[in-house]
């Protein structure tokens, strides 16, 4: 497992739903900030199908999850969440996605890039792996390469002035191959306040808070941390 905490100049977290982030990655992200780097949220759905509340309507889900979204970003000293308004739970690897990620990874140039394993299937013999997650995975990775990175992959983006993008250092988070962990032992705590402000998607705050760190403490086994998140690190070559 490596564990040579990176702290490049900006971050770009590409994932499916409002919460993804800070359950993946919340106590990395904190480190980050606190450390200088720039880190940015694209959402690519509006999260509009994760509720039970039979009053609920997917609009006012809509609306709770962007604000419950934004109030857990600013908790974590993220600079930007950028919403595309896809449909939760009807993502695909389609074209239009895929311009769609060129395009924010042109404009924002990050040095490193955050996203789901689109390999993982299956995690154990007991669950499933959300579609959305996959397909956002598979999508963000396709954009990175090759298609951001070079310049005739949707020709109008140069006409508009962006310039193609190659992007170094990618992080995978939900993955069955983990190789990187970071130690999130002093960060763990704002993880926990930045999750609690997704009040629609969480239980009893107690519980959430020792679920976390429960699997904060196993992600860090074979670690010299307390508590650990842990990524599928790739390092691409020019
Ligand atoms: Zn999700």
């Amino acid at each position: 497992m490596q564990t040579d905490f990176p702290v490049p100049k900006r971050v770009l977290f590409i994932v499916a739903h409002p919460d993804d982030t800070e359950f993946s990655s919340g106590g990395t992200i904190a480190r980050w900030t606190q450390a200088g780097t720039e880190v940015i949220y694209v959402i690519v759905t509006d999260g509009s199908k994760g509720s039970d509340d039979p009053e609920m309507t997917p609009e006012g889900l809509a609306r709770l999850r962007e604000e419950e979204q934004r109030a857990a970003a600013r908790v974590l000293g993220v600079s930007e969440v950028r919403f595309l308004g896809y449909t939760d739970g009807e993502v695909y690897n389609t074209p239009q996605l895929r311009r769609d990620l060129v395009r924010q990874i042109r404009e924002l140039r990050p040095d490193l890039v955050v996203t789901f394993d689109p390999t993982a299937r299956f995690f154990g013999h007991a669950r499933i792996n959300h579609p959305d997650h996959r397909a956002v995975g598979d999508t963000a990775l396709d954009a990175i390469f090759p298609l951001a990175r070079d310049r005739l992959n949707f020709p109008e983006h140069e006409r508009e002035g962006l310039r193609p993008h190659h992007v170094r250092d990618i992080f995978l988070v939900g993955t069955n191959e983990p190789n990187f962990a970071v130690d999130i032992t002093a960060t763990i705590d704002r993880k926990i306040e930045a999750l609690l402000c997704h009040r629609s998607q969480i239980g009893h705050p107690q519980e959430l808070a020792t679920y976390i760190r429960e699997r904060a403490r196993l992600a860090a086994e074979g670690t010299p941390y307390q508590y650990a998140e842990r990524f599928r690190r790739l390092v691409l070559l020019r």
